[in-house]
Formats: C-alpha cells, sequence, structure tokens
C-alpha cells in the first residue's frame, strides 16, 4: 500500500457494552469480557506506515481501562491524524473533560460520536439532552466534535423529532437499523454500508484479527467467539 495514503483504523477494543442493545451489531453484551490487550492493539497500528485516522469502537470503549493507553501510543507515532470514539455515551459524564484535556495536551483532534436509539432512550430518557449538554461544552472547541450516530427502527420518526426539538440535526447522522449482528434476520433492514471519506480502512475485532471491509465476517466472527 502506498504509505502516502491516509486509512482509518477501526478497532473493537472491547465485547463488553452496559447497554445490552436487543439489535447490538457486534453481538456486545455485559455479559462479555474480552478486552483487547496493548500488545494486540500496538500490533495493529505498528502493521501499517499510513497515516491513520484511529476510531475505537466496541462494545463500550469508555469500559477498556487502558483506552487512554492506547489512545497515546496511537498519537505518539505521529501519524494519527484524529482521534475517534464511538460510545453509548452512558459514561461520557466522567470522561468527558479528561477526553478534552487529552486532544488539547497533544494537539489532536477528537470526535466522540454517541450512539441514540430507542433502545438507549429506553434505558435513559435523557440521553438527547444530555448530547446537548456535551455539545454546549465543546462547540467553541475547534478540535473536539460531538457527532450523534441515530438509528432508527422503522416508526422511530419521534426519535428524529427529540434530535430536532433538541437543535442537533445538523450534527447527528440518521440511518435506520442494519440487518447484521443481532439483527441479522431482521428482514426489514438493508445490509451494512460504510460511507468513506478517506483512501482506505481496515476493522479489527476485540482480540485483534482483521476483517479488511467486511462488516459482517467481524460480526459473525464476534458471534462465535462468545460462542465458544
Ligand atoms: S449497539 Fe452499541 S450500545 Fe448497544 S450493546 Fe452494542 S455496542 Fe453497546
Amino acid at each position: 500500500m502506498d504509505t502516502k495514503m491516509k486509512i482509518r483504523q477501526y478497532i473493537n477494543i472491547t465485547n463488553s457494552c452496559n447497554a445490552d442493545c436487543e439489535f447490538c451489531c457486534m453481538w456486545s453484551s455485559s455479559k462479555n469480557s474480552t478486552y483487547m490487550s496493548f500488545a494486540e492493539f500496538k500490533k495493529i497500528i505498528d502493521s501499517k506506515e499510513n497515516p491513520f485516522e484511529l476510531q475505537i469502537e466496541g462494545g463500550e470503549p469508555l469500559l477498556h481501562k487502558d483506552m487512554y493507553s492506547f489512545l497515546q501510543y496511537g498519537v505518539e507515532t505521529g501519524r494519527c491524524l484524529k482521534v475517534i470514539i464511538l460510545t453509548n455515551g452512558f459514561l461520557l459524564d466522567e470522561h468527558f473533560n479528561k477526553l478534552v484535556e487529552f486532544g488539547k495536551s497533544n494537539n489532536i483532534p477528537i470526535i466522540i460520536k454517541i450512539s441514540v436509539n430507542y433502545w438507549l432512550y429506553q434505558i435513559d430518557n435523557e440521553i438527547v439532552k444530555k448530547c446537548k449538554d456535551f455539545y454546549e461544552l465543546s462547540k467553541d472547541n475547534p478540535n473536539f466534535d460531538i457527532i450523534l450516530n441515530v438509528r432508527l427502527r422503522h416508526g422511530d420518526d419521534w426519535i428524529v423529532d427529540l434530535v430536532e426539538e433538541a437543535g442537533l440535526k445538523e450534527i447527528s447522522n440518521i440511518f435506520y437499523l442494519q440487518s447484521y449482528g443481532k439483527y441479522e434476520n431482521e428482514k426489514g433492514y438493508s445490509k451494512p454500508v460504510i460511507v468513506q471519506n478517506i483512501d482506505d480502512w481496515f476493522i479489527y475485532a476485540c482480540d485483534g484479527t482483521c476483517f479488511g471491509k467486511d462488516l459482517v465476517a467481524r460480526s459473525d466472527y464476534e458471534k462465535r467467539r462468545i460462542a465458544e
């Protein structure tokens, strides 16, 4: 691969999650307990010489006790262009300031993508309000962005209304749920697609296995791992 090409590394750092969504595309749950080791993370980062965007996902990545060491290692390569963290937001209160500080002290752009859907709303009906609070706290920081990843079932227009009423539609990616993971047999939804704005990208399971661009294969693998 041309080492000048910019890539994005999508790394699942744990299959544990404190939300247990019934449609989870990664088969994550509070019963799972695999956390990527630092050695495995380092191996992924060292495997390519390209400038990269680092997307940390899960499961719930904020549950990983070594997440900040991972970010630090990624940034210290000097090749990391941006850090993206995909979270359900339940632990963001306790991490928000720390993440802002991390971005500032390392002079690295950070994007926090917060999931919003009916299941998370059932657990905490203040999630949209909390997203608004995080947005207000970060909107004047040019290196720290909040994005809402809104996922809908058919008929979930009320969630779009909530997001719109909160004035957050412009910072929201709004899509229907997708037919893979725990929703693999749901016929009313499409198979996953990632819309890309980068030269190349790679996805990794929580044990470090790379699946190229095959989201369904990674999901099936995560399912098999927890069944073993
Ligand atoms: S969909 Fe996201 S928030 Fe829900 S269980 Fe899966 S990883 Fe957790």
